[in-house]
């Protein structure tokens, strides 16, 4: 250490990586932030992982941060006063929607960032810009959770709080989802409730870390997720293990999910996941007759051309057997960012106004109208990923991204190139240069979540403070004041004085948040939502008694494929994921040492059988393509994958795996299919 710990000041925060919502104490010393700890919050309960203690704060103070805005003239960037860069955006943005009306702009905010940015940004697009082209990245992760979830419970988030699905719990079924790197802090809870006896099942095409520590491991080969719970029901139903009084009283449409599923015999379904009928049975079992058992479940089950519909069978086999709306059970999706939770409530949608309510309501724009004292535009707008093909279609002409990369996060990367090129007007607001940033018209410099005061929304749904810790860096200003900026001057003023007011705007306007405001998160560590009044305390459990839409609803869900399956020019599976060192795409993560020591290239999981078909040694040199691209990466050969599949994070830029991704979409919530592609793999002989 290079401090004394009496020279500090302690500065209680949010983690800034997943969406755990660990909370933290930055330790100051003269406006610099020196070290991290872990507190004792509610979801963390005195745990960090790595990132939060070594690399939630060094990039704060990184040298290549942006302080002021850059505007591009003549193919450079060159430093520009705001006044000068705020006019020139208000001008283009205005007109462009002159000219080609106000759907020709869409913009994308950031789930990185606080609830109040993400309320005021989308208040920025959907008055002063007058379109509901809005989104931000849980397009790419789990809106398949919030649509699947809402359409057959009532509400796209996770049913139960982080502490009781790890707490006194007799089975857990993991399923997609691989804690222990992508949520460490919760890997680290179900591994210490499986020491005090829980049974974990899990269900991966890889030997995740906590498979050693499991009762069973079903390797089902990805993209299999909705039949292998169909042949988990068909063996519940049969063997009398469905709960159906809670089915009778609490739920619909049983009877079209049964007849369904009777066709899915686990001899049928093993042969499609490529694992044993047994495994089925058993899993079934475990699953049925266990008191309490959460499913726990993540982007193995969202990041499909089918997520919408691997969420729904979650929900079917919950309420299959009764386990949710009560405690130790319900369907837990586990959402990637620190704050994605909260763009998707604060409506960063475009098909959502905060809190859910609908653009298609016109109740809702009604409502929004009278409160915001201009028309809007009752039209649902497009995805992030429909906007990208739409500027590549000269129909999006002016984008406004706020800290978000599409191009290493998108799937294809060179369409998401070819669409930036394409538009007549970007700006980005972000930390950093990054790759999509050195396409922009216009970069505004975004602060930290060190710099400033708000509050981020957990996987739990619980709402929790950030506080300033440092002041901003070089010129930069608060994030949503920049938007209020943009929108005065295209003719909507908007100002605020505080993180604290917008809260309170928010709470008028989304009647879950009705009883939140700073003054009570501050008094009760956070807050869950629904909380819908002053004397309401919060909601850790939903769907007792009753589900948000009334009775839960059971869909029929047949199994589809992949859309892309391995063939005889592209032979291996190649699924995606996250690595426990590094953080998506690195922005925050990359910008501290000692993690980059222990991480910093790119690599392929293969099966040592296919290695040794291939003449592939651990560590070597190898080229991996697919019909979109080629990349270059090193093999990391063992038995972790399953034999004909492989395995990639998409941290990395050398070797971007997003060059080969599939840019295939879910129908419902338009989610591209990251998990699935198909690829050859050869080695370089140097
Ligand atoms: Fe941060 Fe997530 Fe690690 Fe907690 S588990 S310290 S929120 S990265």
């Amino acid at each position: 250490r290079k401090f004394r710990i009496w020279e500090t000041t302690k500065v209680r925060t949010t983690c800034p990586h997943c969406g755990t919502g660990c909370q933290v104490d930055l330790l100051v010393k003269n406006n610099v932030i020196v070290g991290a700890e872990p507190a004792n919050g509610p979801a963390n309960r005195n745990l960090l992982c790595v990132k939060g203690k070594f690399a939630s704060y060094k990039f704060v103070a990184s040298g290549d941060r942006l302080t002021t805005p850059l505007i591009k003239r003549q193919g450079q960037f060159v430093p520009a006063s705001w006044d000068e860069a705020l006019t020139l955006i208000a001008d283009k943005f205005t007109g462009l929607k002159q000219k080609y009306g106000a759907d020709s702009l869409a913009g994308f905010s950031c789930s990185r960032s606080t609830n109040e940015d993400n309320f005021v940004f989308q208040k920025m697009m959907r008055t002063a810009f007058g379109t509901n082209n809005i989104d931000n990245c849980a397009r790419v992760c789990h809106s398949a959770s919030v649509h699947g979830l809402a359409n057959t419970l009532g509400s796209g988030a996770m049913t139960n709080t982080i502490a009781d699905i790890t707490t006194d719990v007799d089975a857990i079924l993991l399923i997609g989802s691989n804690p222990t790197d992508a949520h460490p802090v919760i890997g680290s809870q179900i591994r210490q409730a499986i020491q005090h006896g829980t049974k974990l099942i899990v269900v991966d095409p890889r030997k995740i870390d906590l498979v050693k520590d499991s009762a069973m491991h079903l390797q089902a080969k990805a993209g299999t997720n909705v039949a292998l719970i169909n042949g988990m029901m068909h063996v519940i139903i049969a063997e009398g293990l469905a709960d159906q009084d809670f089915i009778a009283k609490r739920t619909e449409g049983y009877a079209a999910m049964r007849d369904l599923v009777a066709e899915y015999t686990p001899e049928k379904v093993a042969k499609l996941c490529e694992i044993e009928p047994q495994q089925i049975i058993d899993a079934a079992r475990l699953y049925a007759n266990a008191g309490k058992a959460p499913i726990i479940y993540c982007l193995g089950v969202t990041e499909h051309s089918t997520g919408t519909e691997g969420v729904m069978s979650m929900s079917n086999l919950a309420m299959l057997v009764g386990k949710i709306g009560r405690p130790g059970c319900g369907v837990n999706p586990l959402r990637g960012q620190n704050n994605v939770q909260g763009a998707c409530d604060m409506g960063c949608s475009p098909f959502d106004f905060p809190g859910y309510q609908k653009v298609a309501n016109p109740a809702v724009i009604a409502k929004f109208e009278k409160a915001w004292g201009t028309d809007l535009n009752p039209k649902i707008g497009m995805t992030s990923t429909q906007v990208l093909p739409a500027a590549s279609r000269d129909e999006v002409k002016g984008l406004y991204i706020f800290g978000e990369d599409p191009i290493v996060t998108d799937p294809d990367t060179s369409h998401v190139r070819h669409a930036l090129d394409s538009l007549d007007f970007l700006v980005v607001q972000e930390l950093f240069m990054t790759e999509t940033a050195a396409y922009a018209d216009v970069i505004l410099p975004g602060i930290s979540f060190a710099e400033k005061d708000g509050t981020f929304t957990n996987t739990e749904r619980r709402i929790q403070r950030i506080r300033q810790a440092v002041t901003p860096r070089g010129d930069a200003r608060e994030d949503y004041k920049v938007f209020c900026e943009v929108a005065t001057r295209m003719g909507y003023p908007m100002a605020y004085d505080s993180a604290s007011q917008v809260m309170d705007e928010i709470a008028q306007l989304v009647p879950t948040f009705g009883g939140v405001n700073f003054k009570r998160l501050e008094n009760e560590n956070g807050l869950q939502w629904p909380c819908r009044t002053l004397d309401d305390p919060g909601t850790p459990i939903m769907h007792v008694g009753k589900f948000a839409r009334g009775l839960g609803l059971f869909m029929a869900i047949p199994y589809k494929p992949a859309k892309e399956l391995p063939d005889d020019d592209y032979p291996y599976l190649m699924t995606t994921g996250r690595m426990l060192y590094q953080y998506n795409t690195r922005a925050m993560t990359g910008r501290t040492e000692g993690i980059n020591k222990l991480a910093n290239h790119s690599y392929i999981e293969i099966n040592y059988q296919d290695a040794n078909r291939l003449g592939i040694q651990d560590g070597d040199r190898v080229q991996v393509s697919s019909r979109r691209g080629k990349i270059q990466t090193y093999a990391a050969v063992g038995d972790k994958i399953m034999q004909d599949s492989v395995f990639m994070t998409f941290h990395f830029t050398d070797g971007n795996v997003n060059e080969l991704t599939n840019p295939v979409f879910d129908d419902i919530a338009i989610i591209p299919e990251y998990k699935v592609c198909a690829v050859a793999i050869e080695p370089i002989n140097s």
